[in-house]
C-alpha cells in the first residue's frame, strides 16, 4: 500500500467508527490515540528550510545570573526596592511566577508602587499589582516591541536560568514554585487574544531534564525507532508545553496594563540616586540586564542568543529541540514565522548577527527536515 492509500484507508476507518458512534464512547482510549497519532501513520510535515525563506535574523541578550534570578529586598534611603530580575533563558516562562513571589514581599498597607521595566517581567508584575488594587506607575526606557522579551523564542520551559553549583539555599524551592505558578497562569491565557497555545514538542536524543518538574510538560512519551517521526533520532521524548507569541502577548499585556489603570512614564535611570526622588515608597526592579549597570550587579551577565526566522508555515504545528554536537538546534512555529534557534554565548554583549552561526542553524534544521519519516 502506498503512503497516500494508507492515509486514506485510515481516514475511512475513523469515519466508519465515527458513524457507528463508537469512536469517542466505547473504543479504548489507547487505540484511539494510536489511530489519530500522526507520528505512527502520517509523519510530520517538514519545515521548508532555505536561505530564500529567511525573513529576519534576531539577536538578544538573556539576563543571566549563575546564582539564579534575584528576588530580594533592598533598602535604598527612604525607598524599599524589590528586585525581580536575572531570569536568563526562562524569563517568559517564569514571569507570572516570580512576579507573584516578588509582590508577596510588599507590605499590605503600601498603595503607591513604582515598577521599573516594561519587558515581560515588569508588565506581569505591574498587572498583578493593579489587580490587587495598587496604584502603579511603570517607568521604562523601552517598550515592546523593543525589549529583550520580544526577541524570545518563546517556548514555555525555564531553561538556562542558573548554574546548579552556584545557587544558594532555598533557590530551587523558589524556582519550582515560580515555574508552577507561572505555567498555571499561562494556561488561562491560551487563545488568540494573548497568542498562547499548546504545542507538541520533541526532544531529540532523549534524556532531557524538564525544568520545574515533568508534571509541567503533560502527555510525556518516550518514542523509539518505530514511533519516532525522526529517522536519525530513534530515541526521542515527546511532551506538550505552551508556546507564547511575544509580538501578540506583550502587546496584550501592555493593553491590560492601560485598561487596569496603570500609568506609564518613559524614562531611563542612570543611577540609583535618581530612584530616591520618585514619589512611590516601593519600587519593583524589573530592569532585566539593565540591573548590571543601574544596580552594579556584576554577577548579572548576558547570554547572547541568535535566531533565524523563516516565512510562516501554517501546517507546522509541532516543535523540536536537538542538542547536536555542532550546537543547539530548536524549531518553534509561530504566526510571525518559523523560529529557528539557536545560539547561547555567555558574556557576549554584542547585538550583531554572526553569519556563520546562521549558516549552521539553517544547515542543521535542513538536515532534520530531510530526516523526517514520510
Ligand atoms: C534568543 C532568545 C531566546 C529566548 N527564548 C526564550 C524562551 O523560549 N522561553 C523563555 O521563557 N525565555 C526565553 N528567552 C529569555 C527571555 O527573553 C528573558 O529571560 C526575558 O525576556 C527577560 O525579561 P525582562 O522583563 O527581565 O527583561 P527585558 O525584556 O529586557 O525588559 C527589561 C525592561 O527594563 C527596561 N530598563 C532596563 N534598564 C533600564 C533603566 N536603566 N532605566 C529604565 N528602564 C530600564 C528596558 O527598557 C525594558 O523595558 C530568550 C531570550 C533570547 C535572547
Amino acid at each position: 500500500m502506498t503512503h497516500i492509500q494508507q492515509e486514506e484507508s485510515r481516514r475511512n476507518f475513523i469515519k466508519q467508527l465515527g458513524a457507528a458512534g463508537i469512536l469517542m464512547t466505547s473504543f479504548p482510549s489507547f487505540a484511539f490515540n494510536a489511530l489519530t497519532d500522526p507520528v505512527s501513520f502520517t509523519g510530520l510535515p517538514p519545515v521548508n528550510v532555505s536561505h530564500e525563506r529567511l525573513i529576519r535574523k534576531v539577536v538578544g541578550l538573556r539576563p543571566y545570573r549563575p546564582s539564579g534570578f534575584n528576588l530580594s529586598v533592598q533598602k535604598l534611603d527612604n525607598k524599599v526596592i524589590i528586585h525581580n530580575y536575572g531570569h536568563g533563558g526562562g524569563g517568559i516562562s517564569l514571569s507570572w511566577g516570580t512576579a507573584s513571589l516578588a509582590i508577596a514581599k510588599i507590605e499590605n498597607e503600601t498603595q503607591q508602587v513604582a515598577v521599573l521595566g516594561a519587558g515581560v517581567v515588569g508588565l506581569s508584575t505591574a498587572i498583578l499589582l493593579l489587580k490587587q488594587g495598587k496604584s502603579v506607575t511603570l517607568y521604562t526606557d523601552k517598550l515592546p516591541p523593543n525589549t529583550t522579551s520580544n526577541v524570545a523564542a518563546a517556548f514555555w520551559a525555564p531553561v538556562s536560568v542558573y548554574e546548579s553549583d552556584q545557587i544558594g539555599e532555598g533557590f530551587m524551592d523558589q524556582f519550582n514554585k515560580a515555574s508552577q505558578i507561572s505555567q498555571r497562569m499561562f494556561q488561562d491565557l491560551v487563545g488568540d487574544r494573548y497568542g498562547v497555545w499548546w504545542i507538541k514538542t520533541y526532544f531529540l536524543g532523549g534524556n532531557f531534564d524538564f525544568p520545574g518538574g515533568l508534571n509541567l510538560y503533560p502527555n510525556y512519551k518516550e518514542l523509539t525507532a518505530s514511533t519516532s517521526p525522526f529517522n536519525d533520532h530513534p530515541i526521542t521524548e515527546e511532551i506538550h508545553s505552551l508556546m507564547i507569541e511575544p509580538p501578540i502577548y506583550l502587546k496584550a499585556l501592555l493593553d491590560d496594563f492601560y485598561q487596569l489603570g496603570g500609568k506609564l512614564v518613559i524614562r531611563k535611570f542612570n543611577q540609583t540616586s535618581e530612584l530616591t526622588q520618585l514619589n512611590q515608597p516601593v519600587i519593583m526592579n524589573c530592569t532585566g540586564l539593565g540591573s548590571h549597570h543601574l544596580f552594579g550587579d556584576k554577577t548579572l551577565i548576558p547570554i547572547q542568543g541568535q535566531l533565524a526566522v523563516l516565512l510562516p508555515q501554517e501546517e507546522i504545528k509541532y516543535g523540536y529541540v536537538y542538542p547536536s554536537y555542532d550546537g543547539l538546534l530548536y524549531m518553534f512555529p509561530r504566526k510571525d514565522g518559523i523560529i529557528l534557534g539557536g545560539t547561547s554565548e555567555k558574556d557576549n554583549w554584542s547585538l550583531s548577527t554572526n553569519e556563520q552561526e546562521i549558516k549552521r542553524i539553517l544547515n542543521g534544521h535542513q538536515k532534520i527536515a530531510e530526516g523526517l519519516k514520510q
